[in-house]
């Protein structure tokens, strides 16, 4: 096992990967901007290291910084988290170069899986159905209008090199191709800086649902369920459920099959999530994310294991130590991402925490690096909490859900916590009849009665 721990990252996250170290016995070395001084992964963690200034791109995105942080305090081992360096293949390669243990896949296969057409191809070639589109990068336009043709409007062009919603637009029919094309490839230039782009026929009722895998260093590989998160705005996720409403145990088994033979045969290590759209009884491969996510507490609530200790063990060369048939679904769990900001504009809320105050009680988790006098920086993520809750069915989570909401008491920043508290009163979302495109529409009748 490692004898120390350094965590790239901040936040909640940060303070997650923490508990599971301090459980497995292993001490933790924090990093932090300056911006981050006072911040609680820092706090709580028994070493710390400042790695430059505010800006991400000179602190928790500086490989040297972190390397050199690792050496001197005689760490072993890196966890990423999620975001920042998480899925960056030069960052897992450049630990193992220096002879550290980078918590996550092979280098390789992060690569493969981050590049969006690479990560198709592998999918397809590995027996898992994929969204019809373009069989690799399109070369020009009129080739994105063969395809287009082809598959049938509407079509979603989509960055190769694409994350967190972003270089992806919609032509819902020829005419609007060219604007789409014009715009993604400007946006993914902007955001990615590369502008290669790919295209995918746009499914107009699909919901969002990826599987939970683990897979150690042996050959042995499980899967540990499915996570609904169709509810989303710009694309980015706002609540996940464990189970999906929409899934019957049968379709998860078949799944989770097709799933982890995918990955036995690729020889894929530690954790992962492969993302699906879902429509008519079918599963389209979108992407695999390399890395933990953001909503894997509601997966870890349902089956009762701690995915972070898992990736921590098998990165340290142990064996999973149970097979898929010891994998057991108990009850349901819901999780809302409590961001720090206008629940009416989106906009980012940062500044001073006048009042915290975490649900508890049967069933309720809080993740949240926040405290009463704390200052959210504008530098970061919005995500300041998440709120899971789990009970033995779909609807006593939500009640639980609710009063867990009541509960919920962040002063002095706006939250998006008061549109959760809408959410979990709409008769679709009690009927778990949503898809991906849902809560768009419901923001903005909400914001359109508001203004009335
Ligand atoms: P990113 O890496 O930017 O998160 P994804 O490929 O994971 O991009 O897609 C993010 C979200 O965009 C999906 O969860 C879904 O809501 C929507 N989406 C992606 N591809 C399609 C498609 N072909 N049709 C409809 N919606 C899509």
């Amino acid at each position: 096992m490692f004898g120390k721990i350094l965590i790239a990252n901040r936040g909640e996250i940060a303070l997650r990967v923490q508990r599971a170290c301090r459980e497995l016995g292993i001490p933790t070395v924090a990093v932090h901007s300056t911006a981050d001084s006072d911040a609680m992964h820092v706090r709580l963690s028994d070493e710390s290291v400042c790695i430059g200034p505010p800006a991400a791109r000179d602190s928790y995105l500086n490989m040297v910084a972190i390397l050199s942080a690792a050496h001197v305090t005689g760490a072993d081992a890196i966890h990423p988290g999620y975001g920042f360096l998480s899925e960056n293949a030069a960052f897992a390669e450049m630990v193992e170069d220096h002879g550290l243990t980078f918590i996550g896949p092979s280098p390789e296969h992060i690569r493969m899986m981050g590049d969006k057409i690479t990560a198709r191809t592998a999918m397809a070639g590995l027996g898992v159905p994929l969204v019809p589109g373009s069989a690799g990068a399109l070369a020009d336009l009129d080739s994105a209008r063969e395809v287009a043709a082809s598959v049938g409007y509407p079509v979603l062009i989509k960055a190769t090199a694409g994350g967190g919603g972003r270089g992806m637009k919609v032509a819902q029919s020829e005419a609007e191709l060219e604007e789409a094309w014009r715009v993604a490839r400007t946006e993914a230039r902007a955001a990615f800086g590369n502008d290669e782009v790919y295209l995918e026929k746009y499914l107009d009722r699909p919901r969002h649902i990826e599987l939970q895998v683990m897979a150690d260093s042996f050959g042995n590989v499980v899967h540990f369920g499915e996570r609904d998160c169709s509810l989303q705005r710009r694309h980015q996720k706002l609540l996940e459920e464990a189970g999906s409403p929409a899934l019957s145990a049968a379709e998860r088994d078949a799944i989770g099959a097709t799933a982890t033979a995918a990955l036995a045969k690729l020889g894929y290590r530690n954790a992962g999530t492969l993302e699906f759209l879902y429509q008519d009884g079918q599963f389209a491969f979108i992407e695999m994310n390399t890395r933990l996510q953001v909503e894997h507490p509601v997966t870890e609530m349902v089956c009762h294991i701690d995915l972070v200790r898992e990736q921590i063990r098998i990165a340290a060369g142990q064996p999973l130590g149970y097979t898929q048939a010891d994998v057991r679904f108990a009850g349901h769990a819901i999780e809302c991402r409590v961001n720090a900001e206008d629940p009416e504009t989106f906009m980012p809320t940062p500044g001073r925490v006048q009042a915290f105050h975490a649900p508890g009680g049967l069933g309720v988790r809080v993740d949240s690096a926040l405290y009463a006098g704390y200052v959210v920086p504008p530098y970061y993520d919005s995500l300041v909490a998440k709120l899971i809750v789990h009970a033995p069915t779909r609807p006593e989570a939500i009640a639980r859900l609710r009063r867990a909401l009541d509960e919920f008491a962040v002063l002095g920043i706006k939250t998006t916590l008061p549109l959760h508290q809408r959410i979990v009163e709409q008769p679709e979302f009690i009927a778990g009849d949503y898809t991906i495109h849902w809560l768009e529409k419901f923001v903005e009748r909400e914001i359109a009665a508001a203004a009335k």
